[in-house]
């Protein structure tokens, strides 16, 4: 079985005394493929470098995390702007709004995200969309920014079937990651409603692992086990789980 890890920061310094193994042991798992999103213009070497490292493996993706957003975005804009002209990444991401740690920025979280809408419309590249406590606010800007070309994926979705019915409108996919795992996670739930062919799979490395790994450091191999619960919610094969969410990623990204 070959499966895709669509979201991972294999590059953060948490796997700076590893990273060789972890990548090797994702491979021999089937995860073959990474996608790596960066966070901001602190990240971007560490990122380039794992990809360089790992060119048949790792793939880059290029945005200014909301998290990252404060005074200076104007700034920090302009450099993921030329390193998206340098790179060719394979998406805009990852990009969207946190209401969650800090609402001290909204207003610049609100301009960086559409301005990064607006990027990759004109290169047409898909976006990866991190939300949290800003559902209502980032559907409505994605909605009108969607001009029938628009494509992307809302990252670690845990949303509502509300959200699910507006996603799929939108034509977009949801990443599913460890969190469905999770005992008290509503999104077994939710995710019956969602169909199979609109599902991307992730890992969100280092966050969030999947039981039985809780407590311990994410890595792309790991994705099994949220695969395996999603087969069972589903009441299809793994095998299933495989081809359809791998079909969608490289669908979504342009894989070849
Ligand atoms: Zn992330």
């Amino acid at each position: 079985m070959k499966w895709i890890d669509t979201h991972a920061h294999l590059y953060l310094e948490q796997f700076d005394h590893d990273r060789d193994t972890v990548i090797q042991h994702a491979v021999s798992n089937g995860v073959s493929t990474i996608l790596l999103p960066n966070i901001d213009q602190t990240t971007i070497a560490a990122m380039l470098k794992v990809c360089s490292d790992y060119p048949d493996h790792c793939f880059p993706m290029m945005g200014l995390h909301p998290g990252s957003i404060k005074e200076d975005y104007r700034q920090q804009l302009d450099t993921i702007l030329q390193a998206i002209d340098r790179i060719k990444p394979i998406a805009i991401g990852e990009i969207g709004l946190d209401f969650y740690w800090d609402i001290k920025y909204k207003t610049e979280q609100i301009k960086a995200f559409t301005r990064q809408l607006d990027i990759a419309k004109e290169l047409r590249l898909p976006v990866v969309i991190h939300t949290r406590e800003a559902f209502d606010v980032i559907l409505e800007l994605v909605e009108s920014a969607q001009n029938g070309e628009l494509q992307g994926v809302f990252h670690c979705f845990t949303g509502t079937l509300d959200n699910v019915r507006r996603i799929l409108d939108l034509g977009f996919y949801m990443g599913i990651g460890g969190v469905l795992t999770y005992k008290k996670s509503e999104l077994p739930i939710v995710v019956k409603d969602i169909p199979l062919t609109s599902i991307v799979l992730e890992t969100d490395a280092p966050y969030l692992p999947p039981v039985p790994f809780r407590g311990k450091r994410n890595e792309s191999s790991f994705m099994i086990e949220t695969a395996k619960k999603l087969a069972e919610i589903k009441q299809v094969s793994l095998e299933e789980v495989a081809q359809t969410t791998t079909s969608n990623a490289i669908k979504l990204f342009n894989l070849s």
